[in-house]
């Protein structure tokens, strides 16, 4: 369905399994989703698959919508799998009545043996249906051993005998990708229901877009393949399907894919070890595209440059070096208002909080690490400064020549004119010795802006 057709309202869904934390590869899928919704006035279903009951933890349900809402994507709707067995067991008993889900009872062996049996005549390795030649008999028998059926949905890839399979190609115009082709005879049946009678995701995530109306799946490119069959679920289920949009996977610099369970690259990790939310946001959506990768301010600047079509066809180096730089960008230009709850949480507050942080924020990546330019602002450099002989006397005489209070933002420039002239010191010479003496290090703020903010009574405790 294209959207000229679709007049619904948009409805998009980020559908993560809650089995572990996500990782900037499912922000990547929540944003494409969101702004999507955004573009189109449309709303956004957080929707978590956990009907993996044994798997799913509450926990890490409320991990994701945390680290969603700290990202800055406030979901219009949350809902449970879980929840709804009744919607998916019906919709099973629909599938099994017109025959469209069949049980089949062959063990992993068993099909691994055929897999190796149809790969070695050439053909290609998918199920064969021999489910469906069964008796009511065999079924029994299997049954009497104690064997479990697990369920396939019959994919409408064939005329009138399941076994004479002939091509047929399921098309979407795919909302990322372009024009999209899946022939449905390369592909098995697709097992709906477990043994144990678990639902995999297929049929209950079918079932929801359904019931709960959307109109674009939005999701990586690993589920490409999957689309061709849930089209025609849908169709089976006697629903039009949504239009689809498969954006491509963000890897780690090795290569490798991102996967919850390894914390390292988690949303939380993330905002612990410091970064800024938009600065995630920004590389999160914007590597793998045909955008360059820039610091986006707010979601609002982001959603100027996003087209769900401007992400390219392959995967995608996620490089936390770039996400450091963006951060720093992003801390550079934050405004004190911005950052005055974090800053009153490190304990920088009071009159003079906004002039420190608007000295110093040029010279951090992380706004956390205003503490230290804090600490030597109240306290003093770490250590002693390190200054040559002639340069701690040199200190020294310039200290003598300090202007009495009140001092502002003119008085480096006014004290240091005076000791070039008494000294004949200038540039480098001069300031460094001075720079050292009162912070302790080669490099940091501006010394105009860091000298009223020590001011007279600390810089005189700095005389070496
Ligand atoms: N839980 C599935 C996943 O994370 C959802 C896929 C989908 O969006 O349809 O891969």
């Amino acid at each position: 369905m294209s959207e000229a057709e679709n007049n619904s309202p948009v409805t998009v869904r980020f559908a993560p399994s809650p089995t572990g934390y996500i990782h900037i590869g499912n922000a990547r899928t929540a944003l494409f989703n969101w702004l999507f919704a955004q573009k189109h006035g449309g709303s956004f279903v957080l929707r978590f698959d956990d009907t993996d009951v044994a798997r799913s933890k509450a926990e890490f349900a409320e991990a994701i919508e945390a680290d969603l809402r700290w990202l800055g994507i406030d979901p219009d709707t949350i809902a449970w799998q879980s929840k709804r067995f009744d919607a998916y067991d019906a919709a099973a008993e629909k599938l099994k009545s017109s025959g469209l889900l069949y049980p089949c009872y062959e063990s992993g062996e068993e099909l691994e043996r055929r897999r190796k049996l149809r790969l070695a005549r050439r053909l290609p390795p998918i199920y064969g249906r021999e489910a469906l030649r069964l008796t009511d008999d065999d079924r029994a028998e299997f049954e009497s051993q104690g064997r479990r059926p697990h369920w396939r949905f019959r994919l409408p890839n064939y005329a009138q005998d399941p076994f004479e399979t002939r091509r047929t190609e399921i098309h979407w115009d795919d909302v990322v990708r372009g024009p999209q082709t899946v022939d449905l005879a390369s592909m098995s049946d697709p097992v709906l229901i477990r043994e144990d009678g678990s639902y995999l995701y297929t049929l209950p995530s079918v079932v929801d877009d359904i019931e709960m109306a959307v109109t674009h799946i939005i999701r990586g490119d690993d589920h490409v393949t999957n689309t061709g069959a849930q089209i025609a679920l849908f169709q089976a289920l006697g629903a039009e399907a949504p239009d689809f949009g498969h954006h491509n996977l963000l890897t780690a610099t090795s290569g490798e894919g991102l996967s919850k369970r390894s914390n390292a690259l988690s949303i939380g990790s993330l905002r612990s070890a410091g970064y800024e939310p938009m600065a995630i946001n920004s590389l999160a959506v914007l590597i793998g595209t045909s955008e360059s990768v820039a610091a986006m301010s707010s979601m609002d600047a982001l959603l100027e440059v996003f087209r769900p079509e401007f992400a390219s066809k392959s995967a995608a180096k996620f490089d936390p070096a770039e996400l450091t730089g963006l951060n720093r960008i992003l801390v550079h230009q934050l405004a004190f208002e911005q950052v005055a709850d974090p800053l009153e949480e490190l304990g920088i507050s009071g009159p003079s909080a906004e002039a420190f942080w608007l000295a110093v924020r040029k010279n951090i990546d992380f706004v956390k690490d205003v503490s230290r330019w804090w600490k030597v602002v109240e306290e003093g450099p770490e250590s002693e400064a390190e200054l040559a002989r002639e340069d701690r006397e040199f200190v020294r005489e310039a200290f003598a020549l300090l202007p009495p209070d009140p001092w502002d933002g003119e008085t480096w420039a006014s004290w240091t004119a005076e000791v070039k002239a008494a000294t004949g010191r200038k540039g480098k010479g001069l300031f460094m010795p001075l720079r050292i003496a009162l912070t302790g290090s080669r490099s940091g703020p501006e010394l105009a802006d860091l000298l009223p903010l020590i001011g007279r009574a600390r810089t005189l405790d700095r005389q070496p």
